[in-house]
């Protein structure tokens, strides 16, 4: 059975290299048949960040990719909050303790201090000496009864055995030659990072450990526990970094059939093929992101479900930045914006694009003084019932093209205005605006329902 999770630590929110990682172990999960399991690895206490689970869990729903199994919505190997299983690591760091594969370190925080500065000065890269690794049981039985502070340290054997990674292929860090017994159970009780990490893939039965390939140095070191625990590991695919350009997130990285942006996830699943992941770091191109948001904007909007809720968020928005200067309800209803999108989908990437003063004029009414239009032409009540009627014969049907070539038959219908008085009547009329988009786009934009209501205004 397939069981793949991601185990952030909630010391901030949700990075895109994160969701990245979480979305390969969810298409993975999906492709295999098997779970998502979310796990929080909570074990740093000093680095937690208030919300932060919280928000990882609602940024994997938002992202639609929602664990089968997490803190929230628990499963049959919880808790997944590692601060829950602290029981669990300490009696497997006992085990440990008891087969001879961990000691108890008592050196204190000066002499690690020490032996670092020694090693700074003469060049070379600080580890611990294992000093502790060579006390005698009563000494450190004595040292257990008087209270003094330890921490519980794994040692490392030589001679690893290679192992194969799903995308790096065979790896091998002989980790005992370069790094001092690595801390399992830290002064407060806590177990770090490597103790808990496969004591919960263990426990939680994680069949494949998908992960960004900053750890895959650290696999020898967890292959050793492993093995000291007598356990199986599961199998490791260590994910490239993401860096800087490139097409964004799952492009990134690759690991697909084809590569096409605006795929769906269910697309992404079926397109899935591990063995296209590259090796290399991906590149990261930001600039692209305004044009993902445009196709993603674009295929939210054709989808019904989707849109209506778009709706939903533009009104709160529209009405938040223009509260008092909407005078009728019918600029904020659903029927009205849902056109708006429509028409301005593919040119748009968020919708704050349509709270730019551009687009201004969809949501607030002009207020126009007599003496301005007056200034204009002495024409005007004329002028606006020939658009009313305008607007009638085309029964609702609007269209650039045809309004273009409608508007200049309309201004020959005024005696005394030129076509270019009359285009700025209409232009000030519909927006008040001076400049701005082309009147055919903002007739269209506007439909005909509110460029009745703005010409309305001036026949009173
Ligand atoms: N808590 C680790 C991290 O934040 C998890 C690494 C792993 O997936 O093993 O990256």
């Amino acid at each position: 059975e397939v069981r793949v999770r991601f185990a952030p630590s909630p010391t901030g929110f949700l990075h895109l290299g994160g969701l990245r990682t979480a979305l390969y172990n969810y298409i993975f999960a999906k492709k295999y048949g098997g779970s998502f399991i979310l796990r929080l690895e909570d074990t740093d206490q000093s680095r937690l960040v208030p919300g932060a689970a919280e928000s990882i869990e609602d940024m994997l729903e938002w992202a639609g990719i929602p664990p089968d199994e997490s803190p929230r919505q628990g499963g049959p190997v919880g808790p997944y909050l590692q601060s829950q299983r602290l029981d669990l690591y300490s009696q497997t760091a006992r085990e440990l303790v008891e087969s001879g594969h961990a000691y108890y370190c008592f050196c204190s925080s000066q002499r690690l201090e020490l032996l670092k500065k020694e090693a700074l000065r003469s060049g070379q890269t600080p580890r611990y000496d294992n000093r502790c690794r060579h006390l005698r049981a009563d000494q450190v039985e004595e040292k257990l009864a008087k209270g003094v502070p330890h921490v519980i340290r794994f040692r490392l054997e030589a001679g690893v055995e290679p192992f194969q990674d799903l995308i790096f292929g065979w790896n091998r860090h002989e980790v005992a030659q370069v790094e001092g017994d690595p801390v399992v159970i830290k002064a407060d009780g806590f177990p770090t990072y490597h103790l808990a990490n496969i004591v919960d893939d263990h426990y939680m039965k994680v069949s494949h450990v998908l992960r960004g390939s900053e750890w895959l140095i650290s696999t020898s070191k967890h292959l050793l526990m492993y093995r000291a625990l007598g356990w199986k590991p599961p199998t490791f695919g260590h994910l490239p970094l993401l860096m800087n350009k490139d097409d964004i997130t799952t492009n990134c990285g690759s690991g697909f059939n084809t590569n096409r942006i605006g795929r769906r996830i269910d697309e992404l699943i079926t397109e899935f093929n591990p063995s296209k992941i590259t090796t290399h770091s991906a590149l990261l191109d930001l600039e692209k992101l305004p044009e993902f948001n445009r196709i993603h904007l674009q295929q939210r909007i054709e989808d019904e479900e989707r849109c209506r809720l778009l709706i939903k968020d533009l009104q709160g928005q529209i009405h938040q930045a223009y509260a008092a200067e909407i005078q009728g309800k019918e600029v904020l209803h659903e029927d009205y914006i849902r056109r708006v999108l429509q028409l301005r989908k593919g040119h748009i990437s968020s919708l704050k694009d349509l709270l730019s003063p551009d687009y201004s004029y969809l949501w607030v009414r002009p207020s126009l003084s007599s003496q301005q239009v007056a200034a204009l032409t002495a024409e005007a009540q004329h002028i606006a019932s020939l658009v009313l009627q305008l607007v009638e014969d085309r029964g609702g049907e609007l269209a650039v093209d045809r309004l273009n070539k409608d508007l200049k038959t309309l201004a020959k219908q005024a005696k005394t205005t030129k076509y270019r008085e009359v285009m700025k009547l209409l232009r000030l009329a519909l927006s008040g605006l001076q400049q701005g988009p082309s009147v055919a786009e903002m007739m269209v934009s506007l439909g005909p329902a509110e460029i009745s209501h703005r010409f309305q205004k001036l026949l009173e």
